[in-house]
C-alpha cells in the first residue's frame, strides 16, 4: 500500500530489490535453478490526458470579437467551431514520460521503502546493497566493495530514472503557441489596403478652377484596415503545441549517464 499518497502506477521497489538480489549473489551464489533476476527499470511511459482537450478528443473554438469584419465588429453571434483536438489528433491521450517531478519523488520514496524493509530485517548496508547480518562479518573488505559495486550508485542528475525533465517546456510537454498573432487559438491579422478614391464636390485651390480646368474633383488616398480571423495555423486552435525539444514527451534521456540511470563505476562506499 502506498501510504504517502503518491499514487503513481509504477514502483521502483522491484528494481531496487532485483539489484540487491543480484548483489547478494556475491555473498551467497544463487541456488541451482534459481529464477533469473532482471533489474529492469519500470516503464516510464504513460498515456496522459491531453491537456488541450482535457481528454475529450475535441475542442470547442469560440471566436471572440477581435474587431473583424469592419469597424463595426463581428456581424452576428460568436462563431463556434467544434473540431478534433489538434494536439492529440483526437486520440484523447498523449504518450509521454511520467511527470518528471512526480517520478523523482516516487524514486526517493521507493528507495526509502527498500531501505527500511531491509533494516527492519536486521541487514547491514554495504553501499546501497543490504547483506544479512550473519553474512556481513565474514565478508572481506574487497568482497564488500564488489557487492556495493554490483548494486551501483545512482546518477546524480537523474537518480536511477535515466531521464531528465525537458528544459524547454520544464517537463510540461507543451509550450505556448509560437505564432505571435495567435490569440486563444485564433490567428488575428490585420491587412491595410490603400486605394484611391475620387471625391468630387468642394473645391481645392480655394474655389478657383485650377489650371487644368477640372471642376474640382480630386483623388484622395484612403486606407482601410481589415481584421482577419482564422483558426491559428500553428496550433490549430489549441493555443498550445507539443514542445519542439521533447516532442511532448516531457523528458529526455539523461545526458550525464546516457540514460542508464547509474553513476560512473563506483561502490557507493566512499
Ligand atoms: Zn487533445
Ligand atoms: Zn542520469
Ligand atoms: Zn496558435
Ligand atoms: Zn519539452
Amino acid at each position: 500500500m502506498n501510504i504517502t499518497g503518491i499514487a503513481l502506477a509504477i514502483s521502483f521497489l522491484p528494481f531496487f530489490e532485483a539489484r540487491n538480489t543480484t548483489a547478494n549473489y556475491l555473498v551467497e551464489p544463487p541456488a541451482d535453478g534459481a529464477a533469473e533476476v532482471s533489474a529492469e527499470r519500470p516503464p516510464l511511459t504513460v498515456h496522459e490526458k491531453c491537456p488541450a482537450c482535457d481528454g475529450t478528443g475535441t475542442i470547442l473554438l469560440v471566436e471572440e470579437d477581435f474587431g473583424q469584419k469592419g469597424a463595426g465588429g463581428r456581424i452576428g453571434g460568436p462563431r463556434k467551431t467544434k473540431k478534433k483536438c489538434p494536439l492529440c489528433d483526437g486520440r484523447k491521450r498523449l504518450e509521454t514520460f511520467m511527470n518528471p517531478t512526480e517520478l523523482a519523488s516516487q524514486v526517493v520514496h521507493d528507495f526509502e521503502r527498500y531501505q527500511s524493509a531491509h533494516l527492519s530485517k536486521g541487514e547491514v548496508p554495504v553501499g546501497n546493497a543490504y547483506v544479512p547480518g550473519d553474512k556481513f562479518e565474514g565478508l572481506s573488505k574487497e568482497r564488500r566493495k564488489l557487492v556495493a559495486q554490483s548494486f551501483g550508485k545512482p546518477c546524480k542528475t537523474c537518480n536511477w530514472t535515466g531521464i531528465e525533465a525537458c528544459k524547454k517546456c520544464k517537463g510540461r510537454g507543451v509550450v505556448d503557441c509560437p505564432n505571435d498573432d495567435c490569440k486563444g487559438g485564433w490567428a488575428v491579422t490585420k491587412t491595410t489596403t490603400s486605394y484611391q478614391k475620387s471625391r468630387s464636390g468642394g473645391s481645392i485651390n480655394g474655389g478657383f478652377r485650377n489650371s487644368y480646368g477640372s471642376s474640382g474633383s480630386r483623388r484622395v488616398s484612403k486606407k482601410e484596415t481589415t481584421v482577419n480571423v482564422q483558426v491559428c495555423p500553428d496550433c490549430g486552435g489549441a493555443n498550445i503545441v507539443l514542445c519542439p525539444d521533447c516532442g511532448g514527451r516531457r523528458a529526455t534521456p539523461c545526458r550525464k549517464c546516457n540514460g542508464t540511470g547509474t553513476g560512473r563505476k563506483g561502490s557507493g562506499l566512499d
